[in-house]
């Protein structure tokens, strides 16, 4: 996949990075990516990924804009309450960067459709609010051999893992919360600049794994305290028990 004059000179101060050069640039093009919420975490996640040159991008919320998402979603304004967060969400990647393919799906993502939404792409972002999407986004990633990056923030936390089948998001947080549909942010409150923060660290990841920059990440969890403001990263082990990736080879 080549690139033109224009888009040689868009990506100029990507390419000129020993670590990433047309090569990747070429790579990031090739890319498709789909993107599971375009709240908080999206509203870093979508952008980066737009202006880096992602080929394809398909975004899948089920939501309109409420007023109380405002302080940490700038991917949208006051004028857009009410609104689908999907189309708006498409409309800003479209603007930004038009040699970007976006697909936006207006579909509650669930284990009965997460699989037919993900097929397909060659990596799913998931920053999504509640476990029941995230066990069912990570169930799917898994059955179709996509990685997966989970990002999620809440309060002054935020954390970011990349599941590559095994270990799996379900050998972290087990079974207990399939029926959990809780809306984090909504019962315990975020702080704006978190999300931004882990959205920001979750495309850096993508980025990096599409290209091939830096150490694998899989089954690694890196974990943000935005009170003390540093990161730590632990290793996720592998449940043998697990009931989604156990069965895995890989
Ligand atoms: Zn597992």
């Amino acid at each position: 996949m080549s690139l033109s004059d224009e888009e040689l000179e868009r990506y100029a101060r990507h390419i000129v990075l020993p670590q990433l050069g047309g090569v990747g640039q070429r790579k990031l093009k090739s890319a498709s990516i789909a993107v599971v919420g375009a709240g908080g975490i999206g509203s870093a996640v979508i952008p980066a990924l737009a202006g880096a040159g992602i080929g394809k991008l398909t975004i899948i919320d089920c939501d309109i804009v409420e007023l109380a998402n405002l302080h940490r979603q700038p991917l949208f304004a006051e004028a857009d309450e009410r609104q689908p967060k999907a189309v708006l969400a498409a409309r800003f990647v479209e603007r930004l960067n038009s040699f970007v393919e976006v697909d936006p799906k207006q579909e509650r993502i669930g284990s009965d459709n997460a699989s037919g939404l993900l097929a397909g792409h060659d990596l799913v972002i998931d920053g999504s609010d509640n476990f029941a999407t995230r066990l069912a986004v990570s169930d799917a990633s898994v059955g179709l051999g996509i990685p997966l990056i989970s990002a999620a923030a809440v309060q002054f936390q935020g954390q970011v893992g990349l599941f590559d089948r095994k270990p799996c998001y379900r050998c972290f947080v087990g079974d207990a919360f399939d029926a959990d549909d809780c809306d984090n942010c909504a019962e315990l409150g975020v702080l704006g600049a978190l999300t931004a923060a882990v959205g920001g660290f979750a495309a850096l990841l993508a980025i990096n794994r599409i290209v091939g920059i830096g150490e694998d990440q899989r089954g690694y969890l890196h974990i943000f305290d935005g009170e003390k403001l540093s990161w730590r990263s632990i290793r996720i082990p592998a449940d043998p028990a697990c009931r989604t990736c156990s069965s895995s080879l890989v």
